[in-house]
C-alpha cells in the first residue's frame, strides 16, 4: 500500500440497484480513484447492491458501511432517512424493504396507466428492463426519453412525472418512527438526508421536526450535501450540535450527467473520516 492515510469518506451513494447510473462495484471503484477511506452505498429502498459493493470495497481496501435511503412520512411531510451500519440480513428490515418494493411496482403501474390515458405509448416491462432494483420515476423518465416522448430528463418531470404534473401518483411511505425503529433494531443508525430539501416555512419548524425525529431515535443529520450552500452547512451543523446529533455527509452521487453530478466524494466540502467514527459511537447503535 504505502502513501498517506486516506481520510475522506462519502456516505451517500446510489447505484444501478436503484436509480444510479453505475453498478455498485463501479461506484466503489470511483471512490477508490478518489482515494476515499470509507463509503456507504445508500440506494433508495433497497439493499440489493450491498453484497457487490462490499466485495468491491474489500478488493479496493475501502472501508464499507451498509446503507439505505428510505422515503418516510412525518405527518404530511416526506423525508429521506439514511440508515447506516445495520445488519443487511435482519428479517424485519428485509420484509419491510420487500413490501416497499411491491408498493413501488403498484404505483409505477398506475403511473404507466395514467401515461397511456394521456396518449403516451409506454409499457412497464420496458421500464423495468432499465432498472435492476428499486424502479421509480427516474426510470420511467429514461424510457420516455428513449421513446422520444420528451427531449430530456427534466422535461419528463415537468410534463408528466413531477409532483405537480398530470401523471404524478403519490407514493405510500413508511412512517418515520417505524423506519427509524426498524433500522435501529437491525443494529444501525439513522441520519436525516439533505435537510435542505425538506420543505419548511421557518428555522423553527425545521428545529421542531428534528427534535421530534431525535425523539423517534434519529442519530444524525446530513450536514454536507451538494445541495446545501455555506449558510445551510453552518445552520445544519449548529442544529446537529444543539440536538446532540452527529453530522453526516455525502455526494448523493447518481451519475455524471444529472442534477447531482459533482461526482463521488464531493459533498460541497469533503466529509472527514472522523464523522464516521462519531456516527459509530453514537448512543443509538446497538
Ligand atoms: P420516486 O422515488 O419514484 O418518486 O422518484 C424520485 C426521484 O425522481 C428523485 O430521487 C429524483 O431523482 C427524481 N425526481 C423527482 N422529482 C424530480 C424533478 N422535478 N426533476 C427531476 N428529477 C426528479
Ligand atoms: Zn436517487
Ligand atoms: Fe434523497
Ligand atoms: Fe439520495
Amino acid at each position: 500500500m504505502g502513501g498517506p492515510p486516506r481520510r475522506w469518506i462519502d456516505l451517500h451513494l446510489h447505484s444501478t440497484a436503484s436509480d444510479g447510473h453505475y453498478a455498485p462495484a463501479k461506484v466503489v471503484e470511483m471512490a477508490a480513484v478518489r482515494g476515499l477511506a470509507a463509503i456507504a452505498l445508500t440506494d433508495h429502498d433497497t439493499i440489493d447492491g450491498l453484497p457487490e459493493a462490499a466485495e468491491a470495497a474489500s478488493q479496493h481496501q475501502i472501508e464499507f458501511v451498509s446503507g439505505v435511503e428510505i422515503e418516510a412520512a412525518h405527518g404530511r411531510k416526506r423525508l429521506h432517512l439514511l440508515g447506516y451500519g445495520f445488519d443487511p440480513d435482519w428479517p424485519e428490515l428485509r420484509e419491510a424493504l420487500a413490501s416497499m418494493l411491491e408498493q413501488r411496482h403498484a404505483r409505477n403501474r398506475r403511473i404507466i396507466a395514467r401515461l397511456n390515458e394521456l396518449g403516451v405509448e409506454i409499457d412497464y416491462e420496458s421500464v423495468q428492463k432499465r432498472a435492476r432494483g428499486a424502479v421509480g420515476r427516474p426510470h420511467i423518465a429514461d424510457e420516455l426519453m428513449r421513446r422520444r416522448v420528451v427531449s430530456g430528463f427534466q422535461q419528463a418531470f415537468s410534463k408528466y412525472l413531477g409532483n405537480e404534473a398530470p401523471a404524478y401518483i403519490p407514493r405510500e411511505a413508511i412512517d418515520s418512527s417505524a423506519a427509524i425503529a426498524m433500522i435501529r433494531k437491525a443494529g444501525g443508525t439513522v441520519s436525516l438526508a439533505h435537510p435542505g430539501r425538506v420543505t419548511v416555512s421557518s428555522h423553527l419548524e425545521l428545529a421542531t421536526l428534528i427534535a421530534d425525529l431525535r425523539d423517534q431515535g434519529l442519530s444524525a443529520i446530513e450536514v454536507l450535501h451538494p445541495d446545501h450552500n455555506d449558510a445551510q452547512v453552518r445552520h445544519f451543523g449548529e442544529l446537529a450540535e444543539r440536538f446532540n446529533l452527529r453530522p453526516s455527509g455525502g455526494s448523493d452521487f447518481h451519475s455524471l450527467g444529472r442534477a447531482v453530478h459533482r461526482g463521488v466524494g464531493f459533498a460541497k466540502r469533503r466529509v472527514p473520516y472522523d464523522w464516521l467514527e462519531c456516527l459509530r459511537a453514537s448512543p443509538h447503535t446497538r
